[in-house]
C-alpha cells in the first residue's frame, strides 16, 4: 500500500466532550502529531464545532471531507478517536463506503486501536459505533429530563452566574480570585469558623461575584464546591473530571468536606451559654438579639454585619433582664391559664419525641458516611449521593423540632412555680433554658428612653407561647 499523500484530519468538539478536556486545538495538535509520525502530509483540517453528531444535525465539513475523499482530494483520514467520526451506525456505514469507492484504506485514530483495513478492524468499529449511539440516546434522555426538572423548579439550564475565581466562560481562572480561594481554604483548614472568614473577606473588600457582603452560607457554598478541584458535577454528583483547571487539588478539597462534615456533628451540640440565647427580640428592628461579654458584663445585644439582619442599634444588660423573665416564668408556672395551655400541647409532644429520635439517627448515619469517605471505603459521588436523602430528613425533623412545644420541659413544675423559686439556683443553665423556652416564645426589649439612665424594667416585655 502506498503512502498517504494528502491527508485529512477530522475534529469535532461537541457538547458530550466536555469533561474530557477534548477542544478542537487539542484534538488537532495530537492528529497533526501522529501525520507527522507517520509520514503523513496534511492537506487539509475539517473541523465541525459544537455539533452533536447523534442529533443528526448536518455538519458541513464532515460532509466536506467524505465529497473530498470521492474526489481523490485527500486519501487518508486521521480522526482523535471513533467517536469523533460519528455517532450513528448509519453514518459509519456512509462513511466505510466513501473509504470503498475511493479506494483509501488509510484511516488512523490517535485513540483507539480500530483499523479500516481488516475485516475485524471494521466489525470493531460497528461495535463502538453501535454502543456510542446507545449511550447519546440514554445520555439525551437523561439531559432532557434534566431540562425539565430544571425548567420547572425555575432554575436555568446553564449558572448564568460566574463562579468566584472564574471568568464567566466559568473556564478560565482570574488569578486575583483564586488567590483569595486558596487563602480561604488555608484559613478555614486551620479551624476559622464561616463567619470570622466572611468578616474577613469583607474587610480585605473582596467583592462578592453579583456584589454585595459575604454571608456564612456563601462562604461554606464555595468550600464545598467540587469545582475548585477541577471536578465535574452533573445531577449533584461528580461524575469527572472538569474542562477548566481547578483552584486546589482534589486532595484538599477532600479535607474541606471532612472539616465540614466534623463541623456539622459538633456543632450540634454546642452548650447552651446564656439563659435567653435566642430568645430575645430587638424592640427597634425585631431581630434577634446575640450575647455578648464586654469585660465583665454579659449583654445580649442587636448586631448588624456578616449574617446579622439587626440594626445593631440596641444592647441590654443580661442580668437584668433575666432575673425579671425568671420572675416571671416562676409566677407562670402557678396560673390556671397555662394549665389549659398545655393540655393542648400534650398531643403534640408525643411527636416531637420521634422527630427528636429521627434527628439523633439521621446524625448518626451522616457522621458514618463522612467517616467511610475520610477512610475511602467509598467514593465521593456515593457520598453524596447518599447523603441527600439523609440530610432532606434531617432537615424535615428539625423543622418539626422547631416547632414542637417542648412542654416536657415542664413535667412536674406546673403548679409548683413557688417551690421552683426556692430550687432555681440548683438547676444547671440548659435545664434552665429549657423550662424558660418551654413557656416564653420571645421577649421583646424596647430601645433605651434616656441613654445612661439605670435599667428600666418596662423594656422588657415577655411574649408567651400558645
Ligand atoms: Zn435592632
Amino acid at each position: 500500500m502506498s503512502t498517504p499523500t494528502a491527508a485529512a484530519v477530522y475534529t469535532r468538539i461537541s457538547a458530550d466532550i466536555e469533561g474530557l478536556g477534548l477542544g478542537v486545538a487539542r484534538q488537532r495538535e495530537d492528529c497533526e502529531k501522529l501525520a507527522a509520525h507517520l509520514g503523513w502530509p496534511v492537506a487539509r483540517v475539517y473541523s465541525d464545532n459544537d455539533v452533536s453528531a447523534y442529533s443528526g444535525k448536518t455538519r458541513p465539513e464532515y460532509q466536506q471531507m467524505l465529497e473530498d475523499l470521492r474526489n481523490g482530494e485527500v486519501d487518508a483520514v486521521i480522526v482523535y478517536h471513533p467517536d469523533r467520526l460519528t455517532r450513528r451506525p448509519l453514518e459509519l456505514e456512509q462513511f466505510i463506503q466513501a473509504l470503498d469507492a475511493a479506494k483509501v484504506r488509510h484511516v488512523k485514530f490517535v485513540s483507539g486501536d480500530a483499523d479500516f483495513t481488516t475485516g475485524d478492524g471494521l466489525l470493531v468499529l460497528r461495535m463502538l459505533s453501535a454502543v456510542a449511539a446507545a449511550e447519546s440516546a440514554s445520555k439525551s434522555r437523561r439531559v432532557k429530563r434534566k431540562q425539565e426538572q430544571n425548567a420547572a423548579a425555575g432554575l436555568p439550564h446553564r449558572g448564568s452566574t460566574r463562579p468566584f475565581g472564574y471568568e464567566p466562560d466559568h473556564i478560565t481562572i482570574r488569578e486575583d480570585e483564586a488567590q483569595v480561594y486558596r487563602r480561604l481554604v488555608e484559613r478555614f483548614l486551620a479551624g476559622e469558623s464561616y463567619r470570622s472568614l466572611a468578616a474577613w473577606l469583607d474587610s480585605e473588600q473582596v467583592p462578592t461575584v453579583r456584589g454585595g457582603g459575604w454571608m456564612s452560607t456563601t462562604v461554606r457554598g464555595l468550600l464545598i464546591n467540587p469545582r475548585y478541584a477541577g471536578l465535574l458535577v452533573r445531577h449533584q454528583q461528580v461524575v469527572g473530571l472538569g474542562v477548566w483547571e481547578g483552584i486546589i487539588s482534589e486532595d484538599q478539597h477532600r479535607q474541606v468536606l471532612a472539616k465540614i462534615a466534623e463541623r456539622s456533628s459538633s456543632g450540634r451540640r454546642a452548650p447552651q451559654r446564656y439563659l435567653l440565647s435566642g430568645l430575645c427580640r430587638c424592640g427597634r428592628c425585631g431581630g434577634k438579639l446575640f450575647s455578648a461579654a464586654r469585660g465583665e458584663t454579659r449583654r445580649y445585644e442587636c448586631r448588624k454585619g456578616p449574617d446579622h439582619k439587626g440594626c445593631g442599634g440596641l444592647t441590654v444588660t443580661a442580668l437584668r433582664v433575666e432575673l425579671l423573665v425568671v420572675d416571671q416564668v416562676l409566677y407562670r408556672l402557678d396560673t390556671p391559664e397555662l394549665a389549659d395551655t398545655l393540655a393542648g400541647r400534650a398531643s403534640a409532644d408525643a411527636q416531637a419525641a420521634e422527630w427528636s429520635r429521627v434527628v439523633d439517627q439521621a446524625t448518626v448515619q451522616l457522621e458514618e458516611l463522612a467517616a467511610a469517605y475520610g477512610q475511602g471505603q467509598i467514593m465521593m459521588g456515593e457520598w453524596m449521593v447518599a447523603k441527600k436523602p439523609i440530610t432532606a430528613r434531617l432537615e424535615q425533623a428539625q423543622r418539626q423540632l422547631a416547632n414542637a412545644t417542648h412542654s416536657t420541659a415542664l413535667l412536674g413544675l406546673v403548679g409548683n412555680g413557688g417551690e421552683l423559686r426556692g430550687s432555681w439556683g440548683d438547676l444547671n443553665l440548659d435545664r434552665q433554658h429549657r423550662i424558660i423556652e418551654a413557656l416564653v416564645d420571645h421577649v421583646e426589649i424596647a430601645p433605651h428612653t434616656s441613654p445612661g439612665s439605670p435599667f428600666d424594667p418596662t423594656r422588657v416585655r415577655v411574649v408567651w407561647r400558645r
